[in-house]
């Protein structure tokens, strides 16, 4: 892979098998050309924010390596997430898959199609508990704050759990993947 740059992104899923759904949505983004994932959060089950009459939501975080432009990574998102059912009827509201660019190296963005930094990872506990876990020394590369000084700033009061520890919630046994992983 060319010129790499590490970002992060965030899947969650409220709709349907959650757990599967998020477990292949990591393989399928492993798959696609340009994007490599190499670590992945605990689940966590989390509770709806904005929208609030839904079911709740299953979360994690990968960190992947990528030499995709941030447009082009957020459109392989988006691809991923219409691959998987995903509708857009109520905003907010329930979803098969969500993938949202958090992070990507310490790139700001804001225009009409994407925001970097995602414009309410600072304000999400949903993100900052799995993020913490992959990234302890993260800071925000807009105010160079650490995640602990943005988590003990967090306002946010909404419950997250985090699923027990087993086998890695990823894990896919080789026979049942749709597209074989090749790296060579
Ligand atoms: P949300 O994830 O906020 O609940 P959606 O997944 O429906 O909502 O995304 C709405 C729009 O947000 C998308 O059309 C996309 O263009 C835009 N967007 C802006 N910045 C980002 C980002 N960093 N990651 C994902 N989507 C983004
Ligand atoms: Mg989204």
């Amino acid at each position: 892979m060319k010129q790499s740059v590490p970002a992060y992104i965030g899947l969650g899923s409220n709709l349907g098998d959650r757990e599967r759904i998020l477990r292949e949505a990591f393989h399928t983004l492993d798959e696609t050309p340009g994007i490599r994932v190499l670590r992945a959060s605990s689940l966590y089950e989390t509770e709806p924010v904005d929208f609030e009459d839904q079911p709740w939501f299953l979360n994690a975080i990968v960190e992947v390596e990528t030499d995709l432009l941030p447009h082009s990574l957020l459109e392989q998102l988006q691809k991923i997430e219409a691959q998987f059912g995903r509708e857009r009827s109520v905003a907010k509201g329930p979803r098969t898959l969500d993938l949202d660019l958090l992070l990507y190296a310490d790139c700001v963005i804001e225009d009409e199609r994407l925001a970097l930094p995602h414009p309410r990872w600072r304000q999400r506990r949903f993100i900052l508990q799995p993020l913490s876990e992959l990234r302890p020394d993260f800071r925000d590369p807009v105010t160079k704050q650490s995640l602990d000084e943005i988590m003990a700033s967090c306002r946010d009061l909404k419950k997250i759990i985090k699923h027990p520890s087993r086998s890695p919630w990823f894990f896919l046994p080789a026979s049942q993947r749709l597209v074989p992983m090749d790296r060579s």
